[in-house]
């Protein structure tokens, strides 16, 4: 948790790295932590891009876009063009917060399946 809650971004990114590692067992403290690290991931990895609408050439309509921290405007669902991060601030071969909570979330139904 600690190391979630760092205040540097890529330290950050390993903490949820770690999130991932097994331990070699488990109690109920362990499924209230796990329980606390998820709600932690979900309200502290926001996007840091901006979502916004652009005019497009030779057309009426606006497409969605959004306007990266480096300042690239790039399609929506799309990595920016300049640095190659997605709008959370993650890079495609680094693990993502939805993903982890995911992970967290399987894990604490396992673990209760176990000590009931
Ligand atoms: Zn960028």
């Amino acid at each position: 948790m600690s190391i979630l809650k760092h205040s540097d971004f890529n330290k950050q990114k390993i903490g949820l790295r770690i999130a991932t590692y097994d331990k070699s067992f488990y109690n109920n403290k362990d499924v209230e932590n796990l329980h606390e690290m998820k709600l932690f991931i979900i309200s502290n990895f926001k996007e840091k891009g901006e979502k916004s609408m652009k005019k497009q050439l030779l057309s009426s309509k606006e497409k969605e876009v959004w306007i990266c921290e480096c300042s690239k405007t790039n399609d929506i669902d799309e990595y920016c063009e300049s640095c190659n991060k997605d709008i959370f601030g993650f890079k495609q071969n680094e693990m993502k917060p939805d993903a982890i909570v995911n992970y967290i979330e399987q894990k604490i139904e396992l673990i209760h399946e176990y000590l009931k």
